[in-house]
């Protein structure tokens, strides 16, 4: 047509337009852009495939069945389940085995075989508190901890003896029934003849260690030294010891005064994964745990439900669950339901403290996610040598052309890359990983440039920013959090879920707050000391003193011990949860005769 135009021709609509549908589909299967596809992608939706009805197998594989069941429908029964169906199988009490025996007797002998091989796996599944897992459940949506277990009971079945096997953190993420559990696997990985060293803050993990090593007194510049080594008994005497104090004294949680709802959340209709038209109803203006063993459908309700709910009606939107991998090979979730019935009048903001990375690249570090580095720039433009030379706060930045060492444009580090082999990360050769050109680092603040600043620990930081009450008020929060060792330019892609997770919380922590934020948090006390949780705790009682209300999904005991409200779901996993089984004041909650959580919670009441 512009052609035409701008010959003075007629223009003609004569010719090949592609249609929108073909158009998608061949851009899909087309494009190297990644872009594209993501775009194209948008207009497609996945269903089962029409022939297989998504068994992804043909008719004449499907027509083959064990005990009535083809072998589709047998990958997607839950491990507990399955234990039924192969266990008469598996004894020789089974009818079919007769049946099949009196014809064949050999292949009655093989079925046997086999289905006691199968038992005597799942048994070990099922020990690991991993019943409500199915064969088809793919491994990339396991939580970290299931994985864990499950990598254990391979282990387990694998009859090695003298092998030593290194645990981090086991109990992260497991309620205490499934610790227990836990540790009735690792029992048997030491009788039959290996060694075991783990890494643990969990006093029910440590109390059944045989030997037990304290490392301390405390962190970062304040620690490293091995308190003590031995029987767990003879800690007890070691008086620099922290942990000796939650392994050996009260560790009951005071009685508290627990605060009143200042009004309720109402929810009802919550369907998602195994929760089946739930209502349930959140306590505003407090702090609620909600408890529960894995796969009971706690995240389910609050993580996603709860969350999305919220934002929903808030109008805020919130962050995608995750931005890398293919759009459509994520699971569609397609059990969707619930509404908030009434409550959202006091809530003006809803955050979210996940342990997402707060950063994906190196740039992003601890000092730039909480605002820190911003005062401590402007800190360093202010001095008398930075003033002479007219430096303003963007020349100590190390995203910014003005102060940067351009060789590595202020990573620190240059890539190289190797024929043949994956490229590694090198410090940079001109500025030796400091990040800054020369003349930049002349400029000093007290005995230090901006390098040396972003070398420090939080802990040495908040001496060394002694006069500036704005860094030293930052630095505070996060030293309170249990952040103390962290240096201040460690790179985001270095720290650890729980340590992002309370960045962010000590981020939001420094925020002027009006109080009507609903806080949700997904176990916050990952990978604390107890005595970090205690801090912690305090916290996040300051966010409720302040009119907010805080919602963790929790399987530390003392803090749920800690809580004005509790939330127990249950009873068990997968199809044998998604229910409320109680729900009230923790003391309420620990005499719940149906309540698993009940018999660990009362031991942190003083009821047991
Ligand atoms: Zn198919
Ligand atoms: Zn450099």
């Amino acid at each position: 047509v512009k052609r035409a135009l701008k010959r003075k021709e007629e223009p003609s609509y004569m010719g090949n337009f592609s249609g929108a549908r073909r158009y998608v589909l061949t851009t899909f299967a087309n494009t190297q852009s990644p872009l594209m596809k993501k775009r194209v992608a948008r207009y497609m939706v996945s269903s089962d495939c029409s022939d297989c009805h998504g068994k992804k197998l043909r008719k004449e594989s499907l027509s083959v069945k064990f005990a009535g069941i083809d072998i589709a429908d047998m990958s997607a029964i839950p491990l507990k389940k399955l234990s039924t169906i192969f266990a008469p199988f598996a004894d020789g009490s089974a009818p079919m085995l007769a049946t099949i025996g009196k014809a064949h007797p050999e292949q009655a002998l093989v079925a046997r075989r086999i289905a006691e091989d199968l038992m005597a796996r799942v048994t070990v599944l099922l020990d690991l508190g991993l019943g409500y897992l199915s064969l088809e459940r793919s491994t990339p949506t396991l939580s970290p901890g299931e994985l864990q277990r499950l990598r254990l009971a391979t282990q387990v079945r694998s009859n090695l003896f003298g092998v030593v096997y290194v645990l981090d953190e086991p109990s992260a993420g497991l309620h205490p029934a499934d610790t227990e559990a836990l540790l009735r696997a690792l029992d048997r990985l030491k009788a039959s003849g290996n060694s075991l060293f783990v890494v643990e803050h969990e006093i029910d993990v440590i109390h059944h260690a045989d030997w037990i090593v304290d490392v301390g007194p405390a962190a970062g510049v304040h620690g490293g030294n091995i308190l003590y080594s031995g029987p767990t008994a003879g800690l007890k005497d070691v008086e620099e010891s922290v942990t000796r104090k939650f392994l050996f004294g009260d560790h009951r949680v005071p009685a508290k005064k627990h605060l009143e709802p200042k009004g309720w959340l109402k929810l009802k209709g919550v369907t998602r994964n195994n929760l089946d038209s739930l209502a349930v109803d959140f306590p505003l203006g407090v702090f609620t745990s909600v408890t529960g063993v894995s796969g009971s459908g706690k995240s389910s309700l609050v993580s996603q439900v709860l969350v999305e709910l919220i934002a929903e009606h808030l109008g805020q939107e919130l962050p995608p669950e995750d931005e890398e991998g293919e759009e459509l090979e994520r699971t569609v979730i397609e059990t969707l339901g619930g509404e908030i019935v009434s409550g959202m009048e006091g809530i003006k903001r809803l955050v979210r403290v996940d342990q997402k990375s707060i950063g994906r690249t190196p740039r992003s570090n601890l000092a730039t996610y909480t605002g820190l580095f911003d005062h401590v720039r402007k800190l360093f433009a202010s001095t008398p040598l930075a003033k002479s030379r007219k430096y303003d706060a963007g020349r100590f930045s190390f995203n910014v052309a003005k102060g940067r060492c351009e060789n590595c444009e202020g990573e620190g580090f240059v890539m190289v890359e190797l024929l043949f082999l994956p490229s590694v990360y090198a410090p940079c050769s001109v500025c030796q990983g400091a990040r800054y050109n020369d003349k930049t680092l002349e400029v000093k603040y007290k005995d230090k440039n901006i390098a040396d600043v972003l070398r420090l620990t939080v802990d040495a930081a908040h001496e060394f920013f002694e006069d500036e009450s704005h860094i030293q008020r930052s630095l505070s929060v996060l030293r309170e959090v249990g952040l103390g060792y962290i240096r201040l330019g460690q790179p985001a892609t270095e720290l650890s879920g729980g340590e992002a997770q309370r960045i962010k919380l000590a981020t939001e922590l420094q925020r002027i707050n009006k109080g009507d934020t609903i806080y949700v948090l997904d176990e916050p006390t990952t990978g604390l000391h107890p005595s970090d949780v205690d801090r912690l705790m305090i916290q996040l009682e300051r966010l409720v003193a302040a009119g907010n209300t805080v919602i963790v999904v929790e399987h530390d005991m003392r803090v749920v011990a800690g809580s004005d409200w509790v939330i127990d779901m249950g009873p068990g996993a997968g199809d044998e949860g998604g229910v409320i089984v109680a729900s009230g004041t923790p003391e309420k909650v620990a005499r719940s005769p149906k309540s698993l959580t009940a018999k660990y919670l009362s031991r942190f009441m003083g009821l047991a």
